[in-house]
């Protein structure tokens, strides 16, 4: 891997919007890189800004939303282009695959009709013998039959529509695309083949693939590195596989005792919910929840520390740099603080 690898960068990016209450920050500082060929997955309960962050990197925010750090294409700084050409490398470099394919095709059109549109908004000089060699070709691909070629939306289950969007994505051979919860509409067995084709695709076009997920066993099965975000900012980073197996964040331990599988024998979840982006809490934001918050936690965030390629944000990680004093653990103070009450 070298830096010409690098299909995605980000460095500090921010992403708010307005309210009456105040800006929303629905990501907070992100920094990540992702390089041909990787998938990355992202992870986090509902609100703490994954879909945000998925869209902001493909510059579909609604409108009023703000961008502000650093992103890089291809090591094009992406913020200092015009709109006209952000527009145009959308849907011809970058790509996204939604949760529910049904709202996002035309219900009026053909099969044919979708893929003529994408192919020739992007490429406005390819001929109808190629575009329809083309379509044929990822159809195939994908398992979906030529003859299917004029059909329409409503005449494919849930799983072909979605991978119908999937080829429609694929058609321009983009070199990134972000997949929010490209399977949370399906079921197992769909999901599985889903996954497959887009690993599969992902290694032949050599596409770096963002997964936005809260699914921790799709990223343990698709994803090469996980990202875990919480309160719009990630809190750990890391090899998907070292991570799963060593979270060093509170908050990853947490999820990763929250998920559900065929050894689980109790339930577990984490207390309480995630912020208001609005007000987020002092210091580290997950520090109300966190069930090993000490004070320092409570004032001063904690700085991000990288242990054997892993990156989290958490004061246990540099135990050393914590004021003295500041150490004691607020779960057990807040216990006898109330046993004295
Ligand atoms: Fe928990 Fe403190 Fe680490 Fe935040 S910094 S995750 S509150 S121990």
């Amino acid at each position: 891997m070298s830096a010409s690898d690098v299909v995605v960068s980000a460095e500090g990016l921010r992403i708010w919007y307005g309210t009456e209450r105040g800006p929303v920050r629905a990501v907070d500082g992100v920094s990540f890189e992702l390089r041909a060929g990787e998938t990355l997955g992202l992870v986090g309960e509902s609100g703490c800004g994954k879909s945000t962050l998925g869209r902001g990197l493909l510059d579909l925010l609604p409108e009023g939303s703000k961008m502000d750090g650093s992103l890089r294409y291809q090591g094009h700084d992406v913020l200092a282009m015009s709109t006209s050409r952000r527009h145009a490398l959308r849907g011809s470099d970058l790509a996204m695959i939604f949760q529910e394919p049904l709202t996002r095709l035309n219900p009026l059109m053909r099969i044919r009709e979708h893929f003529e549109e994408a192919l020739r908004t992007h490429e406005p000089g390819v001929g109808k013998d190629e575009l329809r060699r083309r379509s044929m070709e990822v159809l195939r691909r994908i398992g979906i039959p030529p003859t299917r070629y004029e059909s329409y939306p409503h005449e494919f289950s849930g799983g072909m529509r979605q991978r119908l969007m999937i080829a429609l994505a694929l058609a321009l051979r983009p070199a990134f695309i972000v997949a929010d919860e490209p399977t949370t509409a399906l079921d197992v067995l769909v999901e599985a083949q889903i996954l497959e084709m887009l690993h599969d695709l992902r290694s032949e076009i050599d596409t770096a693939l963002l997964l936005i997920t809260h699914n921790l066993g799709i990223v343990a099965e698709a994803c090469d590195r996980v990202a875990v975000m919480y309160a719009g900012e990630i809190v750990e980073i890391g090899d998907a596989r070292d991570v799963f197996r060593n979270p060093r964040h509170p908050y990853t331990r947490e999820l990763l005792r929250s998920t559900i599988s065929l050894s689980t024998t109790g339930l577990h979840y984490i207390p309480g919910a995630p912020p208001d982006l609005v007000e987020p809490p002092s210091g580290c934001h997950f520090h109300p929840r966190c069930p090993d918050a000490m004070t320092v936690c409570t004032t001063t965030a904690p700085p991000v520390v990288e242990s054997a390629g892993t990156l989290a944000a958490c004061w246990l990680q540099s135990p050393g740099a914590i004021p003295a004093g500041a150490e004691e653990p607020l779960r057990r103070r807040e216990i006898s603080d109330a046993d004295e009450a």
